[in-house]
């Protein structure tokens, strides 16, 4: 036997920021064939595009043996025609738009500094900041979800994070908002755009007169490839070259360009499943107004609602019970929602009938 005594606190010799912090907590994945209703990832309901699946069938050995191209070439091209970007150049690549904000977080925010963002707000910036030994801070949303400028300023941090439209609300900012704020800030401003899709709303357009403004986008959401890894950031290409000295040489496996190049370039089927996704969301959030869930309007692939009677738990709990998975966040101000995908429209109404049979039994008791 080994003499190697097992320890339940983290190893001493692992750094003492890492040691301290909470990693990231993603979503339940069920093992495959679990018949499950699976709205708690934001996963898109519909299939990529068949070309997409088509263009990973017909890779080769000699692309596999081969390193890919570092900077996703093939990919920056079409990204640049399809947003009308004036250069291929303005673009970077990653393993996912959470390799995107690593990437950022290395690039523009110094150990011991900070990033700042109205809360609640998608819960990896806080992970990403502490893996930089920086801080996060959280300022809360105005009224009615508005962006809170000052307050924003007033953390004098070293960056913002914004993403629009917003985790978990699927609220949106306009965009002279998001514009005031990069003037007035001058440090850098990271729109993520992970769900800008499905609101046809994007803040691509500043990047051209503002220097300090970086817009995250990715594929898992809008083009069905949360499995596949791809996002992307757009920025001024000064801006790109710095982070291109911060990424991994090879950040983007050959089959991910391939298929995200595929992905990109099928636009008229992304926007339809795009349309589907949003006449479901505005069904699904007057059938639950009408059940009497507080439904805040969203322009993403999801929507917030708070729960009658108060306890989001409860309801996350009953619903699992039932086969049905959606999102509860054990956090301030959250407690009361939940957080429901929009799936398909048989999803959608096995997730509605949940509910129902839960107010039911509510009601009985
Ligand atoms: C899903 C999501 C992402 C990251 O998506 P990837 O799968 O890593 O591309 C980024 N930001 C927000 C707000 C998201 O919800």
């Amino acid at each position: 036997m080994s003499d190697i005594v097992k320890v339940m606190a983290p190893p001493a010799f692992v750094r003492a920021g890492v040691r301290a912090m909470h990693g990231y907590t993603p979503g339940e994945q069920p093992a495959p064939g679990t018949r499950v209703v699976k709205l708690n990832t934001n996963e898109n309901p519909y299939p990529a595009s068949p070309k997409v699946v088509e263009a990973i069938r017909a890779v080769d050995a000699e692309t596999l043996r081969r390193y890919p191209h570092p900077l996703a070439q093939k990919f920056r091209e079409a990204a640049a025609s399809v947003l009308k970007l004036a250069s291929p150049d303005m673009v970077i690549c990653g393993n996912g738009s959470d390799d995107v904000l690593t990437i950022v977080t290395r690039t523009f925010v110094p150990p011991g500094g900070s990033i700042a963002s109205p809360e609640p707000t998608y819960s990896l910036y806080p992970v990403l900041a502490q893996l930089e030994e920086a801080k996060h801070v959280g300022v809360p949303w105005e009224k009615n979800w508005a962006l809170p400028i000052d307050a924003l300023l007033a953390t004098n941090a070293d960056a913002i994070y914004l993403a629009n439209p917003n985790a978990p609300t699927g609220t949106t900012v306009p965009l002279g908002a998001i514009e005031e704020l990069a003037k007035s800030f001058g440090k850098l401003v990271l729109v993520d755009e992970a769900y800008a899709d499905f609101a046809g709303e994007t803040a691509l357009a500043l990047v051209d007169k503002h220097p300090n403004v970086v817009i995250s986008r990715t594929l898992s959401k809008g083009y069905s490839l949360a499995g596949l890894r791809f996002g992307y950031a757009v920025a001024q290409t000064e801006v790109v070259d710095e982070m291109m000295k911060v990424k991994d040489s090879y950040n983007c496996d050959a089959i991910s360009i391939i298929a995200a190049t595929a992905a990109i370039e099928d636009q008229e089927y992304a926007q339809q499943g795009w349309k589907r996704v949003n006449e479901e969301r505005e069904r699904v959030s007057e059938e639950l107004s009408r059940l009497g869930f507080d439904v805040i309007p969203s322009k993403a692939n999801f929507v917030l609602a708070g729960v009658p009677g108060g306890d989001g738990k409860a309801y996350y709990l009953g619903l699992k019970h039932q086969g049905i998975l959606v999102r509860y966040f054990d956090k301030p101000g959250l407690r009361d929602k939940l957080r429901i995908t929009i799936g398909t429209m048989s999803e959608n109404d096995a997730m509605l009938g949940g509910m129902k049979q839960l107010l039911e039994k509510q009601k009985a008791a």
